[in-house]
């Protein structure tokens, strides 16, 4: 297994959008947290990662004496010796992100941050329940920098409630001025049981119609191209050479390991998850028994589904071989085109993947 997946729960807060598996805490069990994913990483095969990811949650809560406790215990010897050679990727908040914690970070191994920026507006941040402020995000980089990490990705949010008069492109210009090596795009979404869906129930506000999505994506694919960034998936896009290798090896179909609460492995048929909540998974690792709430092993058709989809999320889409082949209607439209010897999609296509996607293989399966 060459990717590893670790999930660290931990948020001080819960983000107005957020629907993801964490558990607040002021104070983080950080020995239990440790220790709990060391147990379940005993029945890890021996494998050279190529890319280890810290995901999350907040993983940049955790002391970076624990990041260095795991990453040690984790992987094995010949990494060490060749540290360069492996992607190591933390998220960070931006207030974790202290000239004293980038040093110790880079001196464990950590040489790619993701930052979750979300947006320059210091409203737009309180109001999406944020613990940083705009100024933070700049401070946060040149510290990285600074301790030697240069590999830094920014997480933008687009298409936010009128109410809040973001102006996107002052965002994008604010983000393009730090040259971050990547930028991901995430599109609001309100997820069920969020304080955002809570606000929409009530009518408190509302989120933007299709076409403003639309031009807010569009907007930022131009500029972000013009300024030599290219989108290699459809909501990443990195200089050239720094595209992630870990998020990469997922769109691709690789294998994978998980370790911590709700943390999804892949051997290349079976996927298996573990117990979502903290606790769960805690109690579960302490009396011995295995963290996996689940797990599905996808038909041949499922995963021919699945092959298309992540393949044409990404740029390297298709290859235009039998049985896939450009269907007049979507090249006609600008949806897609061929490339390379390949179907891809445009970034139009790209804002209607799903149903590109079912006319595709609704084709194929029609031939
Ligand atoms: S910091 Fe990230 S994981 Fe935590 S609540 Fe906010 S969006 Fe969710």
């Amino acid at each position: 297994m060459q990717h590893l997946y670790l999930h660290v729960p931990f948020c001080v807060r819960r983000c107005s959008y957020c629907d993801f598996s964490i558990a607040v805490r002021k104070r983080v069990p950080v020995q239990e947290y440790v220790h709990a994913l060391l147990m379940e990483a005993a029945a890890l095969p021996e494998g050279d990662f190529q890319t280890v990811y810290f995901g999350g949650g907040t993983p940049s809560l955790l002391p970076p004496e624990a990041i260095e406790r795991l990453l040690r215990e984790l992987l094995p010897r010949t990494t060490h010796d060749a540290p360069h050679t492996i992607e190591v990727t933390l998220e960070a908040n931006p207030e974790d992100v202290t000239p004293d914690h980038a040093k110790a970070w880079r001196a464990s191994g950590i040489n790619r941050v993701s930052l979750g920026a979300q947006s320059f507006d210091d409203t737009v941040l309180k109001w999406m329940h944020r613990s940083h402020d705009a100024a933070r995000i700049g401070a946060a980089v040149y510290a990285l920098r600074r301790a030697g990490i240069d590999n830094i990705s920014l997480d933008l949010i687009f298409a936010l409630p009128d109410e809040l008069q973001r102006d996107w492109e002052r965002d994008l210009d604010m983000a393009l001025e730090l040259r971050p090596t990547h930028l991901s795009l995430y599109g609001l979404t309100v997820e069920p049981r969020t304080p955002l869906d809570r606000w929409i129930s009530r009518g408190a506000t509302r989120v933007p119609d299709d076409e403003r999505y639309a031009e807010e994506y569009l907007t930022a694919y131009r500029r972000l191209t013009t300024e030599d960034y290219q989108f290699y998936e459809v909501s990443n896009a990195s200089l050239p050479g720094f595209q992630s290798r870990h998020n990469s090896a997922y769109w691709s179909g690789k294998p994978y390991r998980g370790l911590g609460p709700a943390a999804h492995s892949f051997d290349g048929t079976t996927r298996r998850w573990n117990l979502r909540a903290w606790e769960a998974y805690r109690r579960a690792i302490a009396a011995g028994r295995s963290p996996v709430e689940s797990e599905e092993t996808l038909t041949d058709e499922e995963r021919e589904l699945e092959r298309v989809y992540l393949a044409l999320r990404t740029d390297q889409g298709l290859p235009l071989t039998a049985p896939y082949r450009p269907l007049p209607p979507l090249t006609a439209q600008g949806w897609m085109e061929v490339r390379d010897g390949r179907l891809k999609c445009t970034p139009e296509g790209w804002l209607r993947l799903d149903s590109i996607v079912n006319e595709i293989s609704h084709d194929r399966a029609a031939h």
